[in-house]
């Protein structure tokens, strides 16, 4: 038998029951639930958790395109992020990220991009003026 979960308030093992989505367990007197085997949480929790996953998944994505097109070196683009996060270069990955410094990457990618973008295009168009 898979082992339960336990109530972080009541010290007692959830109750588990099997939905369309899968095994979720839950302790009714205290509200706390979660999927599957996983620790409980109430809403509040599992709504932060959901948006530290969005933000670090949102980081990911933005700060991913700087690099993977070859716009710049891998490596190059963490010692950039880390400088424009004012955070060391060992603490700058995503998955070490919370929820207000993962926000804080897709701003930071505009600014590298911006910077990238007088460094290496010199012949920008001059549509105005
Ligand atoms: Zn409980």
């Amino acid at each position: 038998m898979k082992q339960r979960p336990i109530c972080p308030r009541c010290s007692q093992p959830a109750s588990q029951f099997e939905t369309p989505n899968g095994l979720k367990s839950r302790c009714e007197p205290c509200g706390l639930w979660s999927k599957g085997n996983r620790p409980l949480r109430d809403a509040e929790e599992h709504r932060a958790r959901f948006e530290l996953r969005r933000a670090r998944h949102n980081a990911h994505f933005t700060f991913d395109r700087l690099w993977e097109n070859g716009d710049m070196d891998r490596e190059d683009a963490y010692v950039r992020l880390a400088q424009e996060l004012g955070i060391d270069r060992a603490d700058c990955h995503m998955s070490m990220m919370d929820t207000e410094m993962a926000r804080r990457v897709p701003i930071a990618v505009k600014a590298i991009r911006l910077s990238l973008g007088r460094a290496f295009t010199p012949s920008r168009r001059s549509t105005s003026t």
